[in-house]
Parts: C-alpha cells; structure tokens; sequence
C-alpha cells in the first residue's frame, strides 16, 4: 500500500513547489485506475474452509493445569543477579541435530563455552555411545579448575557406573539423573505409579551416592548431584515436591553444596506465568530450601523460553540450563545469549563474555550446522540495522545527542539511550556500519550517517536530502541495497569529492594571497592552472570567500552567487582538518537557467577549504559543461580583462 504513496512524500522532503500539486494528482489519478476494475463488483468475506483444523480444538485440546497461588510473589520482583549458567549445548543441544557434531568439533564448541565463562558445563551423555564417552573425558581432562562437567543418565545401574567412571578424575562434577513424572509419561511411556517413581529416584539416588561422594576413592572430586522429574512443566507440582524431598533425603545435600533440582519445561505446555507459579510453588514447598538449588530447564515450543526462564528466576530459580542461540530438541533450548544479553540491557552483568557475538556466532554455525536466524534477538544479522528512513533519523539523532551529552559531561553522558537500539552493538564487538543500512526505502538520516561515519563529513540538512534522492534512485534502479562502500562512492562522484586536488579538475588552485584594503575591502590574487596555463586571476569582496567567488565570476563571465556556507571540524587537536560546505548559484550556460549546486571540501586550514569548496562545485559544473571555460576571443579578452 505504502508504495502507492509518492517517494517524496514518504520522505517528508519538502516538494519543489510546482511539482507538487501535479505530481499529487498524477497519482490519485493512478490509484483510481487501479481500482476502477472493481467498481461496482462485491468481494464476500473469506469463509474458512477448517480444513485440517478443528473449528472447535478445545475437543482435542486441553489448557495446561494452573497452580492455585493467590499469594504469588514473582510478580513484583526483578532479576538483579546472574543465576548459575548451565549450557547443555554438547549434550541437549547436540543430540537435537540432524548431522550431530564430530569429536573435533565438540572441542572447539566446548573451548568456546569454556571462554564465554560457563562455570558448568553438560558436556554427554557418556553412558550412551563410546564417542559421548570418550568426549566426557576429554573435557575431564581439560576443564579449568572451577569448571564443572556435568554428565546426563537415566536412572539405571550400569548406565550410572559407567557414567561415574566417565567423570572420575574431574574437578568438579555433577551426575544428572532424571526420570519421567508427568501423569502422561508415568502412564503412557512408563507404566509407572507415583509410589515406583520416588522408589526408583531414591534407588538411583543412592547408588549415584555410595559410587561418588561416598567412594574413598573419589574424593579429589567436587561431587554434585542433579535430579530432573520428568516433565516438571506437567507434572502435579505437589508430586514434583513429594519425590524431590524423598531425592533430597537420599542424598543429603549441604549448603555449601546444594542438590540440584533442575524442574524442565521439557515441553512447554502454558504460558510463562503458570511455570513461574509453579516455580515459586516448588521454591516455597520444598523443605530445607538453603540446600537446594533450583533450576529451569525451559525448551520454547510456545516461543515463550525466554520468558518462562525470566520468570521462572523471579519465582526463585537460581540456576538457568540452556543453549546458546536456542539450538535444542525441536524449536530449542531457551536461548542462552538472549537471557544474558537482556540482563546486562538492564543494567545486571550476567557473569558472561559476549564482547565478540560473531565469533560466538561462527562457532555455533560451524558446529551446529543451523544457521542464526537473521531476526534472533542480538545475533541475527538484521537485528542491529535500520532500514526505513524515521529509524535511521531517531538514530542518527540520538547519536548526536549522546556525543553531545559526553563532552559536556552531562549526568546522562554515559547512559545508553539510543532510539531503537536497545544495546551499544560495540558492546558485543558489531561496528556501527551495521547500523544504518541504505535501499530505497531509506531517508536522508541513512545515507548521511554513512558519510559521516565513512568521511566525517556531517552534511548540512538541505544536501542530505539533496544527496538521499541520488541514492534512492541509485538503490532503486539496482533493485537493491546499496553497501556503505558505493554511498560513499556515489557521494564522491556527485560533489566531486576527492581527497586530493583532482588531476581531472579544470581549474586548479595553485597559490593566492588575500590583503585587506579597509575594514570592509578585501583583495584576492589568486594563481589558477587551466588545461596547463598558469593564470592570475584577482577579485575583491569583504571576505576571502567572496574575493575568491568575484576573481572567478570575472574569469568565468558567468555571476557565481553563494546561496549557503558553513563549516565543522573534523577530528580535534593537532590533526583536525576543516570541511567547508558551499551552495553555489549561477545560470547554467546551456539555457541561463538559474541553478544551485553544492560542493564540499576538506583542508587542514578553514581558508584553504572555503576556496576549495568553491572551486570544486565550479570544477563539477565544468565537467558537467553547467559552466564552460572563458574560449572564445570576447571571453579571452574578459578573462584577461580580469587577470590585469
Ligand atoms: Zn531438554
């Protein structure tokens, strides 16, 4: 719909006043042809055919059991500390892919893991192939100190042995056994009463006890214990309770080495709040609560992981399991990065290392096989940038602003309130090019935050504009967006912006000399070169500028006329330079039309820019034959007239 609508307008540039009026009515003239098809015809509603859904789904679907809390807590809390991160990328997120990763590449997952500061890690599930095994001890071997590995095994004798086996040697280590709960497992999968459940938990409870932190010969090792029920997300939460107090009495947990109670949204089942109520239903019922530590375990089925972990930790949680980007059985783990990344945009350090995301990225990527999603939050490639002209204007702006606030050492000054950015991307090693992306849709705001950021030249507003329509048309004849590379190209094309005197240039300025005659006379002598002749030229003015616009309109035969001028620095101290922005009118030869061209200029002294910028606008015009050089005899004559 939005395409309907002049380019022009949707750019709130101002109109050239007798295009306007016409240029409106060729459109709504345009519109109404589209739609003259129709007139008269009758389009009925669209009946929903329900072909493969249920009209009515509450005939095979039932809603998640609530918790009865009328008390409830969470809802007036905040998160204000990082929890205890689990990744089970190697074990939850891997056995989840369809090409699972080789040993090589588990390593240099494991390496990275390790690097962004994940104190535990679940690296296997060694009972389950020789490859998980042998991993197992490989990052046994090499964990720092204060890293723990922890293993995943179902509640079996000889799978608990030989994962006992697989972390012996370890710093610290934690077995992770788990067993099924929920009424639909225990009936359907299991066949298993509440009663057989606690006595198999217990069973494998002990047994996981008297081959660990009662073994003699394993006490170099730091042993914790974790115990999943088995889909806590819908499981009565009362048995949930019921059978961890029975796991908590078998193993006999200290406070200063809790039992870990990890309560999985194996499915997510509900919406955040009733994970989160049973949370808190847990955190309140358990007994002796210093002892326990209490861990989520959400996947995102519902596309609510995130928030169900946030959640879960305001319930009481101590403790996050996850994967980094959301990989995981079906649509994921919750998303590791996303949960730290939304704390630290509230001002608490989740205890993680994300300043370089892309080589997070890469790892995962390369490990994975599964792409980050250009929209995933903080990772995705799109997720930084700005497109649509409004954006890229508040953004712009609020750069500005907050440059401003920093040299003036307002009390904002190192606060972070950028207009659509949530986070500072350098925080996480992404660059500001990223930032504002430039197609067809984009205003003035877009391509001169390019030339900014690509050549310190801070446009005055009338040549953004001016410049953005040379960039929409660009974009649009290409059909794409265009990269920061041809903006800046396409700029220097336009103002005949080169960095040095252009060897191209007509005219060039070799040397001049201004003195000042009264207080409001001014004399130029200035020595050009034009097609390899060496000319003095000469004008008076008031100014340097207008001295130097007299001694060319007489050269030229033509009357230059500044419409608009102004300067900024570039840089500050010993190495900052000048950029002088000039918008020049004349009447264009071929038609004595009278016409404005802008034209811009860098020097490291203000005077040598002004003139610069003069004489390059005059140089484009030239070479866009607006202008022409003094050839015939009449204009020799007026050219030499001028010289003397
Ligand atoms: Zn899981």
């Amino acid at each position: 719909m939005l395409s309907f609508i002049p380019s022009s307008v949707k750019k709130k540039k101002p109109l050239p006043k007798r295009l306007s009026a016409k240029m409106f009515k060729n459109t709504f003239v345009k519109l109404a042809q589209q739609v003259s098809g129709r007139a008269g015809k009758s389009i009925p509603p669209v009946k929903l055919a329900y072909k493969n859904m249920l009209k009515d789904p509450s005939t095979k679907y039932k809603p998640a059991e609530t918790v009865n809390l009328p008390n409830r807590q969470w809802p007036n809390k905040t998160i204000t500390k990082a929890p205890r991160w689990l990744t089970t990328d190697l074990r939850d997120g891997n056995q989840s892919l369809p090409d699972p990763m080789t040993v090589e590449q588990k390593k240099e997952y494991f390496h990275k893991l390790v690097e962004i500061g994940f104190k535990e890690i679940e690296v296997a599930f060694p009972s389950a192939s020789q490859t998980d095994f042998d991993f197992t001890r490989y990052a046994v071997e090499h964990a720092p100190d204060d890293v723990g590995i922890q293993a995943l095994v179902q509640s079996r004798e000889h799978l608990i042995k030989r994962t006992v086996e697989s972390l012996t040697g370890a710093k610290k280590a934690t077995v992770h056994t788990y067993l099924a709960t929920s009424d639909v497992f225990r009936d359907v999968v299991f066949n298993m009463s509440q009663e057989e459940a606690i006595a198999k938990a217990v069973e494998a409870t002990k047994l996981v006890r008297k081959l660990t932190k009662d073994d003699p010969n394993q006490q170099m090792t730091q042993w914790s214990y974790e115990f999943s029920p088995e889909c806590f997300s819908d499981t009565p939460v009362e048995f949930a309770v019921e059978i961890c107090e029975a796991v908590k009495k078998a193993w006999e947990p200290t406070e200063e080495n809790p039992i870990i109670f990890n309560l999985p949204a194996t499915i997510e089942v509900s919406t955040p709040n009733v994970y989160a109520d049973k949370i808190e239903y847990f955190s309140t019922h358990i007994s002796e609560r210093n002892k326990v530590c209490i861990s989520t375990h959400c996947h995102n089925d519902r596309g609510c992981g995130v928030a169900a972990t946030e959640l879960g930790m305001m319930a009481g949680a101590d403790r996050v399991e996850g994967c980094v980007f959301g990989n995981g059985e079906r649509t994921g783990n919750v998303d590791l990065i996303t949960l730290a990344l939304n704390m630290y945009t509230q001002g608490v350090s989740p205890q993680l290392d994300i300043s370089d995301i892309n080589s997070i990225i890469q790892v995962s990527e390369k490990c994975n096989k599964v792409p980050i999603h250009p929209r995933a939050p903080y990772g995705g490639d799109l997720v930084v940038c700005a497109f649509s002209g409004s954006h890229q204007d508040a953004i712009k702006k609020g750069f500005t602003i907050q440059d401003q606030r920093k040299k003036d050492n307002h009390p904002l000054g190192s606060q972070w309130r950028i207009p659509y950015l949530p986070l500072d991307p350098k925080d996480i090693g992404r660059d500001y090019e990223a930032v504002i992306r430039v197609n067809s849709q984009s205003g003035k705001g877009g391509a001169a935050w390019v030339v900014l950021k690509s050549l310190g030249l801070d446009l005055p507003r009338n040549m953004q504009i001016e410049f953005s329509t040379k960039v929409q048309n660009k974009a649009d004849s290409l059909g794409r967006e265009l990269h920061s590379k041809e903006i800046t190209e396409l700029f220097r094309q336009t103002y005949n912006f080169t960095a040095t005197s252009a060897a191209m240039d007509p005219i060039r300025l070799l040397d001049y000399s201004i003195n000042k005659e009264s207080q409001e006379k001014r004399n130029i002598t200035a020595q050009i070169e034009v097609n390899g002749k060496v000319i003095d030229i000469k004008g008076t003015g008031n100014g340097p500028l207008s001295c130097f616009i007299n001694a060319l309109s007489k050269y030229l035969n033509v009357e230059l006329e500044i419409s608009t001028y102004s300067e900024h620095a570039i840089g500050s101290g010993k190495s900052a330079q000048a950029a002088s922005y000039i918008h020049l009118g004349f009447r264009r030869d071929s038609d004595n039309e009278k016409i404005y061209r802008w034209g811009v200029a860098v020097a490291e002294d203000v005077s040598d820019a002004s003139l610069n910028s003069i004489l390059t606008t005059v140089n484009n015009s030239l070479q866009k034959q607006e202008l022409v050089l003094p050839v015939s005899n009449k204009a020799a004559a007026a050219a030499a007239a001028a010289a003397n």
